[in-house]
């Protein structure tokens, strides 16, 4: 009669593990108040209760997986990435592949951006596209940004239906998107939208980089091989005069601002001036919020190698005292949170014949390794080395990653109560890692569509061991799940 030892059948669930609940076991948890060994007791797609105690009652519980000292800590969330479907599979082959490089890499959330999708999603029927698409596909939770252009920022009962269909919220660009269909908006618009985003509550996702002409007869004769060239035409000011902008509109606009509303600066790469006005704006009461990516963390201009355009994105990498200073911000929790921007294109695209900087698509590849990256940036700061851990990670750094990669993110996207807390009543999205050994950067198990990546072979901490999406395994060791188990994470603000 050993087969009543077997699991039970559970036609529903979808993961590698057809348990129907099971335990999780380390010695280092990540709760919401301090790193403990813990177990972390799983029902369905639920966290139903947290212990300290790591003896499990095996009669009551006989699925316990013991993960030792590896790390358990909540997964991670991606507000910002690029899956470019429907329309533009061939940048990123869409949702399957994105999130299966999510999944792998430890995020169990994405919120995909509304361009550069064909059509990009600014409409309800564009977005209800997208949410079929990404129902069928997704390894990973995914939620949606709505597009705010000048064609509907004005129209609040447009705006209003996008949220109605489940948008989280708005994303604008302040200059040129580099697609058509998505032009950048004017003071006029942002101030013709705020008091809908406001009195409604949701966040208001920005590129801020207003651009004017800089002195280019530099630029002009010099290398476009050459990073330094590129750099020069995007200067930390275009992200300095965004963000004044944002802030003189906010200044003016006198709508009383419902729980959830923020202005939030996307991708700030401008560790100076821009993040003094933001600290100012913040210390005034503003609700402003500020997102830099893992690759503002980890790279810097100097280390960017003559015709290797991975590394162009917009705003672009700037010089390493950017770096330090975003790095500090984060620790100090004046920006909230760490995004991938994952912005994949083909290789043409990407110039990687020419090596040219200046006609290169920018965007830079790296879901998989958001978890990693951030994490060796803030470590390796915290152990005063460039980049470079010693000894055991510590509890107040294990924190601060879950803050800025969970906790912040959720709160930002308005699924605090759900997601990105290991507490009783929250989703079962867990990562399992360990904070000390090296990630695999290799090519070889990168799952983006287009490998190039200026990730590849970086020397990373931070190895993801396993992915639990939704209470179902979706990866482990660097596998994936077979089929596609991510949920439709919607918005509430109907
Ligand atoms: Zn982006």
């Amino acid at each position: 009669m050993y087969h009543k030892f077997l699991p039970p059948k559970t036609p529903d669930r979808c993961g590698a593990l057809k348990w129907p609940s099971y335990v999780l076991v380390s010695d280092r948890v990540v709760f919401p108040d301090g790193v403990r060994p813990g177990a972390v007791f799983i029902e369905g797609s639920r966290i139903v209760d947290v212990s300290e105690e790591v003896t499990v009652d095996s009669t009551a519980h006989p699925h316990v997986m013991n993960f030792k000292h590896a790390v358990i800590s909540p997964g991670v969330i991606d507000v910002h990435i690029h899956l470019n479907e429907p329309g533009r599979v061939e940048w990123e082959a869409g949702i399957t592949n994105g999130t299966m490089a999510a999944a792998v890499g430890g995020v169990t959330t994405v919120i995909d951006m509304p361009l550069n999708s064909d059509p990009v999603t600014t409409d309800v029927r564009q977005l209800e596209a997208k949410k079929k698409l990404a129902k069928a596909k997704a390894f990973t939770n995914i939620g949606f940004w709505a597009g705010l252009v000048p064609g509907n920022a004005a129209n609040h009962t447009l705006l209003s239906e996008l949220l109605a269909g489940g948008a989280l919220g708005f994303k604008s660009f302040m200059c040129n998107s580099g697609i058509n269909d998505f032009p950048a908006v004017e003071a006029e618009h942002i101030a013709a939208a705020l008091p809908f985003l406001k009195s409604r509550g949701v966040p208001f996702f920005v590129h801020a980089e207003v651009v004017t002409p800089v002195e280019m007869d530099a630029v002009g004769s010099a290398d476009p091989t050459h990073y330094t060239t590129y750099l020069a035409t995007r200067p930390p000011k275009f992200e300095r005069d965004a963000v004044r902008l944002l802030v003189k509109l906010l200044d003016e606009d006198s709508t009383p601002a419902a729980p959830g509303f923020s202005v939030h600066v996307a991708h700030l790469a401008d560790g100076e001036e821009a993040l003094e006005v933001i600290r100012d704006a913040q210390s005034r009461g503003h609700p402003l919020t500020v997102e830099t990516c893992a690759h503002y963390l980890t790279f810097s201009a100097e280390d960017v190698p003559a015709g290797h355009t991975q590394y162009k994105c917009a705003p672009p990498l700037r010089e390493a005292s950017h770096r330090n200073r975003l790095i500090s911000a984060v620790r100090s929790g004046a920006i909230s949170l760490v995004s991938s921007d994952h912005s994949p294109a083909p290789p043409a695209l990407k110039e990687t014949e020419s090596g040219n900087f200046l006609r290169a698509w920018g965007g830079i590849s790296g879901v998989q390794y958001l978890l990693p990256a951030t994490w060796t940036a803030l470590w390796g700061a915290a152990a005063g080395g460039e980049g470079q851990g010693e000894g055991a990670a510590k509890e107040g750094d294990l924190l601060l990653l879950a803050r800025v990669l969970s906790e912040g993110p959720a709160k930002l996207a308005g699924v605090a109560e759900s997601k990105g807390r290991l507490a009783p009543g929250y989703d079962a999205d867990l990562v399992i890692w360990e904070p000390e050994t090296r990630a695999n950067t290799s090519v070889s198990l990168n799952l983006h569509t287009h490998k190039l990546s200026p990730y590849t072979d970086v020397p990373l901490y931070g190895k993801v061991l396993g992915t639990i999406v939704g209470g179902e395994l979706t990866a482990l060791f660097g596998n994936i799940n077979r089929r596609s188990c991510g949920k439709l994470v919607l918005s509430r603000n109907t």
